[in-house]
């Protein structure tokens, strides 16, 4: 493995599902796999399409594998899309969220306001109470009320402890096939995320190594924003599917334990 792209590299921007966990089991010993990152001096941030949690509930989960981390190093696609709909809505915007409750408690806290009609915006995103009323009150708010589409990710599936289910991408083209509309997407591939962490952390993008299970939104998104990227085995992407991608992502690792080894051996 020729491992002369980390040289220059000052911070992972690590996936969750998949990477540190399975649902709610770690991949690893993520107490030890920290304590090893630490000590290669690397800054840790973290990227996931998961906009079901609020920072401080990744910061309770870490806890829970023996892992200090501060909501700051946290750029999920909620917070990204806080980053971006302010960009786009000046004032307190008007959201209809279908999306979890932790999703409409990050964006009530950040000067939304989250209403059931009426809205500037919808952003649609995994939502485990979907059904026929929510699809039809977005679809009322885009085609009717003029609002625009956004989503946090479209993640065809996500990974849970029994296996693969269906994730926020399945909400995002139930509105965008009734609608016709397409949205404006906040997670990878897009670079919202990895962006806002570059510059909150002074970072330039070949300093950033952004790590993934799956290929076509992690590495993907790090292949956007001109970082370097590493494919962990430990998820999504198999030996096989990995073998055939192009471009390919600059290091493919079992998982992070391997990863960071590489780093300790620069
Ligand atoms: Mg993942």
């Amino acid at each position: 493995m020729d491992t002369s792209a980390l040289k220059k590299v000052k911070a992972l921007f690590l996936d969750m599902d998949g990477v540190l966990w399975t649902d709610k089991k770690e991949i690893g010993n993520l107490h030890q796999i920290f304590q090893s990152i630490r000590e290669t001096g690397l800054t840790v941030l973290f990227g996931s399409n998961n906009a079901t949690r609020t920072p401080e509930e990744y910061c309770e989960k870490l806890a829970s594998f023996g892992v200090t981390v501060k909501p700051e190093q946290f750029f999920t696609s909620g917070i990204a899309t806080v980053f971006q709909l302010h960009k786009d809505f000046p004032g307190r915007p008007r959201v209809y969220v279908f999306g979890s409750p932790s999703l409409k408690k990050l964006l009530s806290e950040n000067n939304f306001e989250v209403v059931d009609e009426n809205a500037d915006l919808v952003l649609a995103s995994l939502d485990r109470d979907i059904n026929y009323d929510k699809i039809s009150r977005a679809m009322i708010e885009i085609c009717e009320h003029g609002a625009k589409f956004y989503a946090t990710n479209t993640d065809s599936t996500f990974v849970t402890e029994n296996g693969w289910r269906p994730g926020g991408g399945v909400m995002v083209r139930c509105v965008e096939t009734c609608t016709g509309v397409k949205p404006f997407v906040i997670g990878k591939p897009n670079t919202v995320m990895i962006q806002m962490a570059c510059e909150t952390y002074e970072l330039q993008p070949e300093e950033i190594l952004a790590v993934g299970d799956r290929y076509e939104t992690d590495i993907a998104g790090g292949l956007n924003f001109g970082a370097k990227t590493a494919l962990v085995l430990s998820g999504y992407e198999t030996a096989e599917t990995a073998a055939i991608l192009s471009p390919q992502p600059d290091l493919i690792c079992r998982d992070l334990t391997e990863l960071v080894n590489y780093f300790h051996e620069l």
